[in-house]
C-alpha cells in the first residue's frame, strides 16, 4: 500500500500527529439508537432512565455500594468535601491535576501540602502527621495514576486523629487490589469521566458513598439542595449528570474492558522496549497487572543525556505532544505558593518528581508503528 503512494502522502503518514491520549469512542452508529430513545422521551437530565442505568452498572462494574454520578470530577470533589462537612485544614498531595486542591479552595478550606513517596508519587504516609494541628479535619490524597495510595496506613492515621478520608480517584477507574476495589477506600472516593480518562462521559465525574445515607446527602447537595419540589435544605449545586452523557456512559462500558486489555498490551511494549534506557526511570505502577494503564509516566533522571525539557520539545518537534503530568507542582500555582506548606524544601520528592516527569502517549488506538516512533526517539536520544 505505502509504496504506492506519492512521497507526500508518505511524509504525511509519518508527520501524523500523536497525542498523549485519546477517547476510545465506540462506532457512531452504536450511540444513535441511545439518541432516538433520548429524543422520543424528552427526558434530558435530572436523574432520568439514563442516569439511573449508568449508577446501576456503574456500582456493579466498580463492586462498589453506591454512586453518585456528576457532570464533572472537579464538582463531584467540590461537593464530597461538603457532604462531608469538611472545614478548617486538609492534607493533601502537591503532585496532582490542580483540580484537587481547588476543591478545597472553593470550599475556604486550607490546603496543606504534604510530600509524596519516591517510588508510587502517592502521599508519604509517613510525612502526614507531622502536618496535622488542631484545625486538620480530612486527608485528600490521589491515586496517581491509578496506582493505589497505601490506603491502610492512611486510614489508621486518620483513625488516630478522627480525621476523615476522601480519596481524589479520578486516574483509579476500575482499579482493585487483594482487598477489592480501591474505590471503597476511606470515607468517600471521587471519579473523573473527563474525555482524557480512562472512562469517559465526554464531561463526568462520581462520587462513590458508603451507604444510602451519604448517598442521599450527595444527591441533594448536587441538586441544589432539594429534597422535593418546595424544600431545600443545603446550598447545593447543580453537579447532575445529563441524560446524553448518562447513555454515552453505558454504551462505553461495554467497551471498557476492551479498552482496559489494549491500554495494558501498550503498557506493556513500553515496559519492555524502555528497560534498561540508561537514565530513563520506569515507575513499577507502570506495568503492574491491577494497574488500569491510565498514564505512562517515565523519569528522565540526570544520567540521561537530554533534560527532560529537552527530551519533551525533541517530542513536540515531531508533532508528539507528550505531556508533562505533574509538572508545575500544585503548590508552585500563585494561590498556593505563598501557603507555609508550599516551600519546596519540605516537598522535594516532588518537586524532583515534577521537574524529571514525562507521560508518553497510551490510549487503546495507539499502533505498534507509532509506538515505535516513540520509544525510537527516547532510544535515539539516549546515546
Ligand atoms: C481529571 C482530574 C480531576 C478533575 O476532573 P474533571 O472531570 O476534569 O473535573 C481531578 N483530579 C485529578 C487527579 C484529575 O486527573
Amino acid at each position: 500500500m505505502t509504496a504506492s503512494l506519492p512521497p507526500e502522502s508518505v511524509s504525511a503518514l509519518l508527520q501524523e500527529r500523536i497525542y498523549v491520549t485519546q477517547p476510545h469512542l465506540p462506532p457512531l452508529e452504536e450511540f444513535l439508537p441511545y439518541l432516538e430513545q433520548i429524543w422520543h422521551s424528552k427526558v434530558l437530565t435530572n436523574g432520568g432512565p439514563f442516569h439511573q442505568r449508568l449508577e446501576q452498572a456503574l456500582c456493579d462494574y466498580l463492586e462498589v455500594p453506591h454512586l453518585s454520578l456528576f457532570s464533572n470530577g472537579t464538582l463531584a470533589l467540590v461537593t464530597a468535601l461538603q457532604a462531608l462537612r469538611i472545614t478548617g485544614e486538609v492534607i493533601t498531595t502537591p503532585y496532582s491535576f490542580v483540580a484537587t486542591a481547588h476543591s478545597l479552595l472553593w470550599n475556604g478550606i486550607k490546603p496543606v501540602f504534604v510530600d509524596v513517596d519516591p517510588v508510587t508519587l502517592n502521599l508519604d504516609p509517613a510525612k502526614i502527621e507531622a502536618a496535622i494541628t488542631p484545625q486538620t479535619t480530612a486527608i485528600l490524597p490521589v491515586h496517581c495514576y491509578g496506582h493505589p495510595c497505601d490506603v491502610e496506613a492512611i486510614q489508621r492515621i486518620a483513625d488516630m486523629y478522627n480525621l476523615k478520608v476522601i480519596y481524589d480517584a479520578a486516574h483509579a477507574f476500575g482499579v482493585r487490589t487483594e482487598a477489592g476495589s480501591i474505590l471503597r477506600a476511606g470515607d468517600l472516593s471521587v471519579l473523573s469521566f473527563h474525555a482524557t480518562k480512562v472512562f469517559n462521559t465526554f464531561e463526568g465525574g462520581a462520587i462513590i458513598s458508603p451507604d444510602a445515607k451519604t448517598k442521599q446527602r450527595i444527591d441533594r447537595l448536587k441538586n441544589f439542595g432539594f429534597v422535593d419540589e418546595t424544600t431545600v435544605v443545603a446550598p447545593g449545586i447543580n453537579g447532575k449528570m445529563s441524560e446524553i452523557n448518562s447513555a454515552f456512559g453505558l454504551l462505553q462500558l461495554q467497551h471498557i474492558d476492551d479498552a482496559l486489555a489494549r491500554r495494558r498490551a501498550v503498557a506493556q511494549r513500553y515496559a519492555e522496549q524502555l528497560a534498561g534506557v540508561r537514565g530513563i526511570r520506569l515507575l513499577p505502577a507502570c506495568n503492574d497487572p491491577i494497574s488500569n494503564h491510565s498514564y505512562f509516566p517515565i523519569l528522565v533522571e540526570n544520567e540521561y543525556p537530554l533534560s527532560r525539557d529537552a527530551l519533551f520539545e525533541s517530542f513536540r518537534a515531531q508533532d508528539i505532544l507528550v505531556r508533562r503530568y505533574f509538572y508545575p507542582l500544585i503548590s508552585d500555582f500563585p494561590m498556593y505558593r505563598g501557603l507555609p506548606s508550599a516551600l519546596r524544601a519540605s516537598l522535594s520528592v516532588a518537586a524532583d518528581a515534577a521537574s524529571k516527569v514525562m507521560c508518553l502517549p497510551i490510549y487503546p488506538t495507539l499502533t505498534e508503528a507509532q509506538q515505535a516512533r516513540i520509544v525510537e526517539i527516547v532510544r535515539a536520544n539516549a546515546g
